[in-house]
């Protein structure tokens, strides 16, 4: 079997960021590197009050980071933010061994997973844009000193050392090839348009993929790894209101290279074109919170984070502090609670999805003056509350509610209309 490339990891923590959390995104960056067939020997942290814009970080720790790669024979130093070109050269010099940051570990872990002519299209974009302004003479020569191994593969050797005119070309190629992909999508998407779409997003490794196996009983892959798979994959299962499509969608991490979202777009669109989005998260994952904000920030990114959504919260099975359900039933709705690999909470998710599609046929928005509030909470239970903002001594609400329960809501309302 062919030897692992091994690495040490190195965090800098700085002012605004406490060392539990880059503690914890190292481990995040061990598993991705773990991903792409690299073993993890070592880490290094370190505090400062600022970036070493030569070397990122101090010169006495760049001495520390030389002697522990030699003494573990290590081959590569993965750094967990992103370095300017010239901040890996001279690392690169200093250490005499590969250097790479988080971005072009993840691009690496997307370049050997790409499987369709679409996402390896997208990923050489990306890598091209990211290794473009880092193309110099000596990065090549370095590159080739180090031979192969993570990141290092993808754009090539042989397209690494043509000059940035043709590099430049090859992108203009790349991106008209992607416009072409994206038109004969748009015609595939046209022809399921009669079909309810629910997407599920999430962090990843928070059990999109287990989820969708258990939902529409389909075999998707599944794998205890970061990004699993690329491309969106689609299913359909059947229900009394008819045929429902289930997209399975990347997962999000922190930190996701610009350059490989802006790329993604078309693919994270899938999620964009979806009826309802079913957020999955990993309630069982001690960061759960900040994994939220992550994939939160992602879908406002792309302009749909105000899409009927589900929080599915996954692997209860895995969690020993039940209060905390109790908490977030309050924090969060509609949420359901999931395992996928005990089979626990599928029935009440695929009565909730139900709900939340027929729940979109009606929207209104309502005005009831702010003190009435029994009334206003009876209103709630009727209907899921979209927004809530004042005007005056009015509440205006804005609510999604089922057919049949529109009326109630108008007869509760009907003593202010006349008022007004
Ligand atoms: P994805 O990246 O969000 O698609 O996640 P996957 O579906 O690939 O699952 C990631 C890992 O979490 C796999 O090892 C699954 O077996 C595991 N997993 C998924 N759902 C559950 C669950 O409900 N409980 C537990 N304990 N593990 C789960
Ligand atoms: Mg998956």
């Amino acid at each position: 079997m062919k030897q692992k490339e091994k690495a040490v990891l190195v965090g800098l923590v700085l002012p605004k960021k406490s060392k539990i959390e880059e503690m914890d995104s190292l481990d995040e960056l061990a598993a991705l590197a773990e991903t792409a067939d690299v073993e993890v020997v070592d880490r290094l942290i370190q505090e400062r009050t600022s970036v070493n814009p030569a070397t990122f970080i101090g010169a006495g720790k760049v001495k520390e980071l030389e002697n522990l790669l030699a003494d573990h024979q290590a081959h590569v130093a993965i750094f967990d933010d992103e370095l300017t070109p010239a901040q890996i050269r001279n690392l690169e010099k200093a250490l005499k061994k590969k250097v790479i940051d988080r971005s072009a570990l993840i691009l690496d872990i997307f370049a050997s997973r790409a499987r369709t002519h679409e996402a390896q299209t997208q990923v050489e974009l990306a890598q091209l844009e990211y290794f473009y302004p880092r193309l110099t003479r000596q990065w090549s020569h370095l590159s080739r000193q180090y031979g192969a191994g993570v990141a290092t593969r993808g754009p090539g050797e042989t397209q690494l050392e043509t000059d940035r005119r043709l590099i430049r070309k090859r992108i203009g190629k790349l991106k008209s090839d992607l416009e072409k992909i994206e038109k004969q999508r748009a015609v595939r998407r046209k022809k399921r348009e009669t079909f309810k779409r629910v997407a599920l997003v999430g962090y990843t490794n928070v059990g999109k993929s287990s989820l969708m196996n258990v939902i529409a009983e389909a075999d998707t892959f599944v794998e205890n790894q970061l990004f699993a798979t690329l491309d969106a994959t689609i299913r359909s299962f059947e229900t009394e209101e008819g045929k429902v499509l289930l997209v399975d969608t990347v997962g999000f991490v922190r930190k996701l290279p610009h350059h490989l979202v802006a790329s993604f777009r078309s693919t994270l669109e899938e999620s964009i074109e979806a009826d309802l989005l079913l957020h999955v998260v990993d309630v069982s994952h001690p960061r759960y919170e900040d994994q939220i904000a992550a994939v939160e920030e992602v879908l406002r990114d792309l302009g749909v984070h105000d899409k009927p959504m589900i929080t599915v919260f996954n692997k209860v099975d895995a969690l020993e502090d039940r209060q905390l359900l109790r908490r977030l039933k309050r924090q969060y709705d509609p949420v359901v609670f999931t395992s996928a690999v005990k089979g626990l909470g599928v029935e009440s998710l695929r009565h909730e999805v139900l709900e939340q599609l027929s729940l979109n046929r009606n929207e209104e928005i309502i005005r009831i003056p702010a003190h009435e509030t029994r009334i206003i909470s009876q209103i709630y239970e009727l209907g899921q509350v979209l927004k809530r903002e004042y005007d005056g001594n009015d509440a205006i609400i804005h609510i999604r509610s089922h057919a049949e329960k529109t009326g109630l809501i108008q007869n509760l309302i009907a003593p202010f209309k006349k008022a007004q």
